[in-house]
């Protein structure tokens, strides 16, 4: 399935649930693409700048990587993309990607919260700098303050959660992604999920919407 929505609707945090409750990879395009730049490598190198300024890194490079990353075995039962699509471009690679390998989409779920929610979110969210674990220093606040939970390595705040790469990507967001919504809407797969509200019932919401779907 692929989830979609605005920078800071929660889509990190569904997927990291709905993983664990299906059993299956959530497969974050954000969180790889975060790893090559805290490593160093070539592709961080060449990305960097354009992810803290909040703009969308060249087609060609995300499919390379997605490609690759489906086509690992524990992606053989099932994956939760979340951060890709983001362009109509891309939802049409995926779809010739996974015809290819004969896999194909069984849900789109988009998450729905207004803009001024957005950047309240993403302003409090904090991650965690070792395991990049996502907390919010309102709503969902770890054990010690500015530590993780997990690890307990520093919180720290992503580079593009500052206000104008917030601008930025919210920008992004409406120009280049919410067409690949219009794309889904033409197909049967599409729904639409209101994501205000407790995390927990957000997720049963989906699960629900999901029954359907797996028929
Ligand atoms: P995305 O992956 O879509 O950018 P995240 O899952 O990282 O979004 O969530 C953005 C921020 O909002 C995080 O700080 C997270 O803890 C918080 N958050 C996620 N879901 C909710 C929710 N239902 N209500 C309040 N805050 C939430
Ligand atoms: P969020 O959902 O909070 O906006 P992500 O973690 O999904 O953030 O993405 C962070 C950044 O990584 C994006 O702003 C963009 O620079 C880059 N990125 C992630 N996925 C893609 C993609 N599919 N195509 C192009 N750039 C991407």
């Amino acid at each position: 399935m692929v989830l979609i929505g605005p920078p800071g609707a929660g889509k990190g945090t569904q997927a990291a649930r709905l993983a664990a409750h299906y059993r299956i990879p959530h497969i974050s395009t954000g969180d790889m693409l975060r790893m090559e730049v805290r490593q160093e490598t070539p592709i961080g190198l060449q990305v960097r700048d354009r992810l803290a300024a909040g703009l969308l890194v060249p087609d060609a490079l995300m499919l390379g990587m997605v490609e690759h990353r489906l086509l690992q075995k524990d992606a053989k039962q099932g994956f939760i993309l979340d951060g890709f699509p983001r362009s109509p471009y891309q939802a049409e690679a995926l779809q010739r990607l996974l015809e290819r390998i004969q896999r194909p989409l069984m849900a789109v779920v988009q998450l729905i919260v207004p803009d001024q929610e957005i950047v309240v979110r993403l302003s409090y969210r904090r991650c965690c700098s070792l395991c990049g674990k996502t907390y919010h220093l309102m709503y969902n606040q770890p054990q010690r303050e500015g530590y993780c939970d997990i690890d307990q390595a520093p919180l720290v705040q992503r580079d593009d959660d500052r206000e104008d790469a917030i601008r930025t990507r919210l920008q992004v967001y409406h120009q280049q992604t919410e067409p690949v919504v219009d794309y889904y809407r033409r197909t049967p797969l599409l729904r639409e999920v209101h994501a205000l509200g407790d995390v927990p019932s957000i997720s049963l919401h989906i699960q629900n919407l999901l029954k359907g779907a797996a028929a």
